[in-house]
């Protein structure tokens, strides 16, 4: 591998330029209109203009990515998250232009990417799954499911992601009102309205387990996240590894993680995510098939390079290292520095940031693809910056965290920072003892 060019934007376009430089290869970046000026194009060896302003002009357009991948003589093409990083059509275009894509086959991306087919690969690995139904098309099929199942549930899109696409339904009433409007949801955000249930687990974790598989059999984990703290069914705040976790269970989930990975010729980095219980029970609920967000924490804990054995594993090398020689060290938390609205339910509140003062020092990264005086665009998502925070254990790097968001000043749009500080100082946060729910009764 040559040459990679970065499908995405922002600080994840920033990270990836980074572990390709380091691995001596070259980055291609991409922009839209909005975007002319971001720090991956500055970053990069070179940047291809994509389209106008709108996602689906220029990041979703995957008829345009691919041609300024071949335009550049690229090989090969990182999707980053989000975007079309879980488009089994977009990894296909770029297989098709005989480019490699960094990340599973396509066929992987396409079942994973179903959450009712990922349940049915989680099951043949002897994983267990959340007691739920399969697709259901009519009020009467989920009601009969949602009886079996046992109330509350939640109706899911199986093509769904990013928080979307999840709605409760305490009643077979409820059920009824809501199947059509969730269907028509599903339909014209996810091109596709197949609904399922699960049953809701009240007062779970969210542990999520980081696995990488190479192209010659090996497949790894690299320990488990905790991502409890949300807002919208989406992460605020992460942790790794998870806190108060007994080693018998985190054997048995890192172990699933991998059990599952294997089964499905798993190839790539990829995230397995479980719904855990207080009395130490997990439920697999779905498997990212990209880069998370929160990778950082993982890579801080295990001093593994996740994005650079994603470029190995797609240049067809093995990984680096064994299972043997992973081990955790430490504990760190990620804390997603959002332009959101905590007082409007984290609506997202784009605008011009007119400060960015970042912390530093020992035990601190800070990931962004931002500086002062850029524009936090209402085109996308509104991710300001990521702020890892890392030590021997858990107390150094919550203190760490606390002494970073002192530091740490966001002028020029509303932000998460203040929402941050004030959760630090949380007891349940303090004791690691909140659920995925917990937040949003705080608010
Ligand atoms: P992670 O799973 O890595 O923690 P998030 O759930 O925060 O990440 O999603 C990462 C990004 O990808 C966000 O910008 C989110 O809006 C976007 N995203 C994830 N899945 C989808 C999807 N199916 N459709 C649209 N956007 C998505
Ligand atoms: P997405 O693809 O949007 O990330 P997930 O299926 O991972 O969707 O669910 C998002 C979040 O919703 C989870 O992290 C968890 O907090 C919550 N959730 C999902 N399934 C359940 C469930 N069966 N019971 C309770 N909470 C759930
Ligand atoms: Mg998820």
């Amino acid at each position: 591998m040559r040459r990679v060019l970065v499908a995405n934007r922002g600080e994840i376009a920033v990270r990836v330029i980074r572990a390709a430089h380091a691995a001596g290869i070259e980055a291609v970046a991409v922009h839209s209109d909005a975007d002319a000026e971001g720090q991956w194009v500055r970053l990069a060896d070179a940047a291809v203009h994509i389209g106008k302003s709108a996602a689906a002009k220029s990041y979703l357009n995957s008829a345009a990515l691919v041609e300024a991948a071949v335009s550049t003589g690229s090989d090969a093409v990182h999707p980053g998250y989000g975007f079309l990083s879980e488009r089994p059509g977009f990894a296909k275009e770029i297989g098709d232009a005989g480019l490699t894509f960094v990340g599973p086959a396509v066929s992987t991306i396409e079942m994973m990417g179903d959450k009712a087919a990922a349940r049915g690969a989680a099951e043949r690995a002897d994983v267990p799954i959340v007691p739920g139904s399969p697709p259901v098309a009519t009020v009467d099929e989920a009601v009969a499911a949602a009886e079996d199942v046992g109330f509350p549930v939640l109706l899911k899109a199986a093509a769904g992601g990013g928080g979307r696409g999840i709605r409760p339904a305490h009643t077979a009433e409820e059920l009824a009102e809501v199947l059509p409007a969730a269907q028509a949801e599903a339909r014209s955000a996810f091109n596709d309205d197949s609904i399922y249930l699960e049953r809701a687990i009240v007062g779970a974790r969210h542990v999520e387990v980081q696995v990488l598989a190479d192209g010659h059999g090996n497949v790894v984990h690299t320990f488990e996240r905790d991502c409890s703290v949300q807002r919208r069914r989406q992460k605020l705040i992460e942790e790794a590894p998870a806190p108060g976790l007994a080693p018998e269970t985190r054997q048995r989930i890192n172990d699933a993680a991998v059990r599952l990975a294997r089964q499905v010729g798993y190839v790539g980095a990829g995230t397995v995510e479980f719904l855990l219980t207080p009395d130490g029970e997990f439920f697999f609920i779905e498997m990212n098939t990209r880069i998370q967000v929160e990778h950082p924490i993982s890579e801080v804990v295990t001093d593994v390079d996740l994005v650079a054995e994603q470029l190995r594993i797609a240049a067809g090398l093995p990984l680096s290292f064994d299972q043997d020689d992973v081990s955790l060290d430490g504990a760190a938390v990620e804390l997603r520095i959002n332009a959101e609205d905590p007082d409007n339910d984290f609506q997202p509140t784009p605008g011009n940031l007119s400060r960015l003062d970042l912390p530093g020092g020992p035990g601190v990264r800070v990931d962004t693809g931002f500086v002062a005086g850029d524009r936090i665009s209402p085109f996308y998502d509104s991710m300001i910056a990521k702020l890892i925070c890392f030590g021997p254990d858990r107390d150094v790097a919550l203190a760490r965290a606390r002494q970073a968001l002192s530091e740490l000043h966001v002028d020029g749009v509303p932000s998460t920072v203040a929402t941050h500080r004030r959760l630090l100082d949380e007891p349940e946060l303090r004791t690691g003892a909140v659920h995925t729910r917990w937040l949003e009764g705080l608010c």
